[in-house]
């Protein structure tokens, strides 16, 4: 082991894994390093081989009191590739033979256990009945697809964190159906003020902040925004240089139309074709040493960097640069410390995100899967796991089984069923369903239906999915950001392009931590990209590095990063650090694809000459297609929509 290994502590035996309440097997960080041995599935395998060999049969690993997803570290997100891999490269479970056969029959079956599955499965059951029969498959070990919940445990003490999809932004921006779902689940938006305490890190005094690192910008050193600042004084704090500071200063401030004498819509027509790279350079002509500062900025929220989002893009997302171009609906730049406030009054989040939300839903179906009753007991319910797939129950949730084969019983027109057939350990199963809907990736179903119009089947390929990763880290305390005065910081040149303190909410018997000698969760956030590539190909370059990248090498990448960001409060990262787990979302962001154009359709809204994804999205018979992807647009209150859209096009004026 090379010394600085030792330094950052990779030799320690932190907990990589700990979900088997108390039986919990601690993993070395080595002794997960390999390529996609974290996955999910192959992590569900682990544990039954090394714990259970009898739970990895037919009877299903879920079975096992030791099951518990959301409490499993090392590598998690993404799911079960292997069988969809072999799917999309020609493998075909046809010519099955009796024995597939489970003899299984039901109202409606459902491909993808995320939010948009589960929100399929809850519209259905609330239009039909109780007595509904519906199955939900999905190839990971959990169900909520993005919607993942990492809980970790330090000494007698849970904390929590999102492993994917963060928050409701703004709940007026959901339709009727979802708002109804949402308040029928017991979720108020309006109460977030309760449970938020906004007021805990101002009164400790911490900021956001932007960590330079040497290898980019020639010096490691963290600058924390300081209220009374001038944006020139903080500039001085930072290591770029005079020219390059100066252009920062200009971009913030001056009020120039670097598109002048062009109408509104030749401006915004050549702010599309520009990236904000461009912008940058051709039009404000800023120095050099600007460009690795920005090139980052926000990358995380739209998955891409400046060299490949469009200039109009930033100009209506709050980018600096635009204030003088004279256009409607700019968004004014908040500085590089905004503070973290909700977007609207109408936002909401849990402290594990979203995943609170899938719980909620399945408890909803299947109440004897978690205890309690309201959206705060949610937090800290656990989940019963062999609940999900229960004989005679109404729903059932089947995990670790990957649908290959979707196709109606006969005529596609006439035909009254439709017939499932998905691989879970290896076996192919079959069932049957009244109804089926497809809320997995669009780009799969074209494999898993080969019998859907060709028209279709490409448009449903023209789906483009962004990689993005979300590492939750667990720390003794966080003494260092209070020594720092941090909150959380932008690291431009790093491997992980932010870090921060998690959201100090508490609710139920959940209480965040409040001072800073408890432990903490940090949450970083990666967007695996190639800068310089058309954004496409950066997400499969991207893509690519997921399947190949080490746990060992994440490990080393955050060790080396939060010990040298926070060396100045005097973290120890082989000291301070006690868990990692790293959320990989191979299928992260849904982005579309004009053919006419070959551009990425940055929005639902983005102007398109055609819009595949409704093409994509036509109901086949008695299979409608749900999921994000289906409106080209990648948030959660997509997901809902196009779930009920889906419901609605299979019941009909029922
Ligand atoms: C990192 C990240 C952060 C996000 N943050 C936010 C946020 O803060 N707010 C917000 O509104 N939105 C956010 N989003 C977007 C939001 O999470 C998604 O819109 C939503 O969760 C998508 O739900 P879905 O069910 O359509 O897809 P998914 O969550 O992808 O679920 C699809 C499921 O289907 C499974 N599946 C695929 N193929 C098969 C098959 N053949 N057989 C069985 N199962 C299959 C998948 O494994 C997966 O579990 C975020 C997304 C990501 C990736």
């Amino acid at each position: 082991m090379k010394r600085s290994d030792r330094e950052l502590g990779m030799d320690r035996a932190i907990t990589r894994r700990d979900f088997i309440s108390g039986v919990g097997v601690a993993v070395t960080g080595s002794a997960l390093a390999g390529p996609w041995t974290g996955s999910r599935f192959a992590r569900a395998a682990q544990v039954a081989q090394s714990e259970s060999p009898a739970a990895a049969g037919a009877s299903g690993l879920e079975q096992e009191a030791a099951y518990y997803p959301p409490a499993a570290t090392g590598m998690r997100g993404g799911g079960s590739f292997e069988v969809a891999h072999a799917l999309r490269n020609g493998a075909r479970w046809d010519d099955l033979g009796p024995e597939a056969e489970t003899g299984e029959r039901y109202d409606l079956v459902v491909v993808g256990g995320g939010l948009s599955g589960l929100a399929a499965a809850y519209f259905f059951r609330k239009e039909v009945g109780p007595e509904a029969r519906i199955l939900v498959l999905d190839n990971c070990d959990d169900f909520g697809g993005h919607a993942t919940r990492n809980e970790f445990r330090s000494g007698d003490r849970t904390l929590l964190m999102n492993g994917g999809t963060i928050n409701i932004e703004d709940l007026s921006a959901y339709d009727e159906p979802s708002q109804a779902m949402i308040r029928e689940l017991g979720i108020d938006v309006g109460r977030y003020t309760e449970f938020h305490d906004a007021e805990l890190y101002p009164s400790l005094g911490l900021r956001r902040g932007i960590f330079f690192d040497e290898e980019t910008f020639g010096v490691d050193r963290l600058v924390v925004g300081q209220d009374g600042l001038e944006l020139r004084e903080l500039l001085a704090k930072m290591p770029l240089s005079e020219p390059a500071r100066r252009d920062i200063a200009r971009l913030h401030e001056a009020r120039v139309d670097y598109l002048p004498g062009r109408s509104l819509a030749e401006k915004t027509g050549a702010l599309r074709r520009m990236s904000y790279l461009q912008f940058l350079t051709d039009l404000v002509e800023v120095d050099a040493g600007v460009l690795p500062f920005l090139q980052t900025w926000r990358q995380g929220y739209w998955a891409i960097g400046s060299d490949a989002l469009p200039a109009e893009i930033a100009r209506v997302t709050g980018f600096p640069g635009f204030q003088g171009m004279g256009m409607p609906g700019s968004k004014p730049s908040e500085g590089f410390f905004p503070e973290n406030t909700p977007t609207s009054a109408q936002y909401f989040r849990f402290p594990d995100g979203n995943a609170s939300l899938a719980r909620l839903l399945v408890r909803s179906m299947i109440p004897a899967s978690a205890p309690g009753s309201s959206a705060e007991d949610i937090v800290m319910a656990r989940f019963d796991y062999a609940q999900l797939d229960r004989d005679g129950a109404p729903v059932r949730i089947r995990l670790n089984s990957t649908a290959v084969h979707v196709r109606h019983v006969g005529d596609n027109e006439s035909s009254r069923e439709v017939e499932v057939t998905y691989v879970r350990s290896g076996q192919a199963r079959r069932v049957r369903g009244g109804a089926c809907v497809l809320a997995c990736y669009n780009a799969m179903i074209p494999y898993m239906c080969p019998e859907f119009p060709e028209a279709q089947r490409t448009a449903l390929s023209y789906a483009l999915k962004a990689p993005k990763v979300y590492t939750s880290v667990l720390i003794r305390n966080w003494r260092a950001f209070q020594r720092l005065g941090l909150r959380e910081a932008f690291c431009p040149g790093s491997y992980h392009d932010s870090v921060g303190l998690n959201d100090p909410i508490s609710m139920g018997e959940y209480r965040c931590p409040r001072t800073p000698d408890e432990p903490m969760v940090l949450h970083l956030s990666r967007v695996p990209l190639a800068p310089g590539l058309p954004a496409p190909e950066q997400w499969e370059t991207g893509m690519l590095e997921l399947q190949i990248t080490t746990f060992e090498v994440f490990e080393r990448e955050v060790r080396d990063q939060l010990g040298r960001m926070l060396s100045g409060g005097g973290f120890d990262p082989a000291r301070d650090i006690e868990a990692i787990t790293v959320n990989r979302w191979p299928h992260g962001y849904i982005f579309g694809y004009d053919p006419t154009t070959e551009e990425v359709a940055w929005t639902s809204e983005w102007p398109v000459r055609e819009r595949p994804w409704l093409r994509a999205r036509q109901p086949f018979g008695r299979i409608a297609v749900a999921n994000s992807d289906a409106a080209n647009n990648a948030m959660t209150e997509a997901a809902f929509s196009q779930a009920h859209r889906a419901i609605r096009e299979l019941l009909g004026d029922r």
